[in-house]
């Protein structure tokens, strides 16, 4: 892991070193707290920072053996659970952790020491002490990796408080919100849906008795939004959901949902197809982005979901069809040019040449790169699944048209992951340019590819 780690030739040595490195990162999509950044949260200790809601680490510990109160347990100390993931670390050789783990060390901490038992309570202690310093505070962190741009996830009903704060204050990160309206569309659970739409309307100033209200209520919240300088959504599906629906029928599954009843499978879907195709137009009518996240089977231990919950490491790759319904969801907004620039990002890799031939079906010309594949995404976000994304996009789209990496995390740690990106990228374009398949006499426009992909794409194709 020295400064040429990932990088074997020279040619992809200098498009890293000359062109990728330094240029500021741009995170459209993560899931930092708005909170710690506005407050400019100091971290305890490098236990907290590192392992508190990390489901990547808490997979690999359990999976290593070790016992649940060591990982989630409220009886241990930071310190006893940092030392059992040092002790899992080895173990982790050939995972993203290992080589995540030692980037994050050395460099927000410039510790170049292996972590492992015996070095565990140095570095443990090390990285703590730095942690208490200025330097290490949220915002500390965000200006030492050079982000530029940081997009969180939000809902609709909430008050961006502190993106508010944050922007008033003009702290030199932009931190914006992102639409991310999911639980308008949860109508599997009619008291849960009914509560979250009361708290909408609360919110929005729109009382709602019916379906038409509850549009106008979350268009009240999306010219809010954009008011606080978001240009993005973001829908976490299973699938696409792009069923032919009436306005009445959507009418009558809205008051049966709002008045208490299990819908059955077929409105849920009819539903979800309704609000999806709504929530594009709103996009649409304002440049925003929308990004698409499918294919994941959430909570599959349900003796985990009933003691901890969500979002606790028991979520994996689903094998969902999609490429019909994707096409009649993208399709039906483009047939009144409606269709606002999208990214999708699949889950599982199977799907990779699916999505980068049918972002080619509904690119036209407004925007270079208006639908993107999106960049390898959670248990595809490493070395292999990267190339594979980046590979199956040259191949049958434009890579130079691409925006590129977004750390989606919930750790300040985690911004290497761009640099691990950049490294990758620059390894495949140039072992190109060596084994003769690229031109050497073109490095001039390949730097300039490598920075776009980098860095200024998403910044054109976003308009921050
Ligand atoms: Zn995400």
């Amino acid at each position: 892991m020295d400064e040429n780690f990932l990088l074997d030739n020279d040619v992809s040595q200098t498009l890293f070193h000359n062109h990728a490195k330094h240029q500021p990162i741009i995170d459209y999509h993560c899931h930092l707290n708005p909170a710690h950044i506005a407050q400019d949260r100091k971290f305890d200790n490098l236990g907290q920072i590192w392992l508190e809601g990390d489901h990547y680490k808490w997979r690999a510990m359990r999976t290593n053996g070790i016992e649940e109160r060591f990982i989630t347990g409220n009886d241990t100390s930071d310190w006893e659970k940092f030392e059992k993931w040092a002790e899992t670390m080895p173990y982790a050789m050939r995972n993203p952790l290992y080589h995540w783990t030692h980037l994050e060390l050395r460099r927000a901490f410039g510790v170049e020491t292996l972590l492992k038992p015996e070095t565990a309570r140095a570095i443990y202690e090390e990285c703590t002490a730095k942690l208490r310093t200025p330097e290490f505070s949220a915002r500390g962190l965000l200006k030492k990796f050079n982000v530029e741009v940081v997009c969180t996830t939000d809902d609709p009903i909430d008050s961006l408080e502190h993106h508010l704060a944050l922007k008033n204050e003009g702290f030199s990160t932009k931190v914006l919100p992102t639409w991310r309206p999911d639980k308008a569309m949860a109508v599997e659970n009619p008291a849960a849906f009914r509560s979250y739409i009361e708290q909408l309307s609360a919110v929005s100033g729109v009382s709602i008795s019916r379906f038409s209200d509850v549009i106008d209520a979350l268009q009240v919240r999306h010219d809010f939004f954009a008011s606080v300088g978001c240009k993005l959504s973001d829908h976490g599906i299973e699938e696409f959901y792009a069923e032919d629906y009436t306005q009445a029928q959507i009418d009558a599954i809205f008051n049966k949902v709002y008045g208490g009843k299990e819908l059955t499978k077929e409105e849920i879907v009819l539903f979800k197809s309704a609000m999806l195709y709504e929530f594009a137009v709103m996009d649409h009518q304002k440049g925003w982005t929308q990004q698409l996240h499918f294919g994941v089977i959430r909570n599959n231990n349900t003796r985990y979901f009933n003691s901890i919950g969500v979002d606790t490491g028991f979520d994996s790759i689903g094998d969902f069809t999609l490429a019909k319904s994707m096409s009649k969801y993208m399709d039906r907004l483009d047939a009144t040019n409606q269709l606002p620039k999208t990214i999708l990002y699949n889950l599982n890799p199977r799907d990779n040449e699916l999505i980068a031939t049918m972002i080619g079906n509904f690119q036209d010309g407004s925007v270079p790169g208006k639908i993107q594949f999106g960049s390898g995404w959670w248990f595809l976000d490493q070395k292999y699944g990267m190339t594979a994304q980046l590979n199956a996009l040259s191949a049958l789209g434009l890579l130079s048209r691409f925006v590129g990496m977004l750390t989606d995390s919930r750790s300040l740690l985690s911004y290497p992951r761009h640099e691990y990106f950049r490294r990758t990228l620059c390894h495949l374009i140039g072992t190109d340019v060596v084994k003769g398949e690229l031109p050497a006499s073109e490095m001039d426009f390949l730097g300039k590819l490598v920075e776009g992909v980098s860095y200024r794409n998403a910044k054109q194709y976003f308009a921050f």
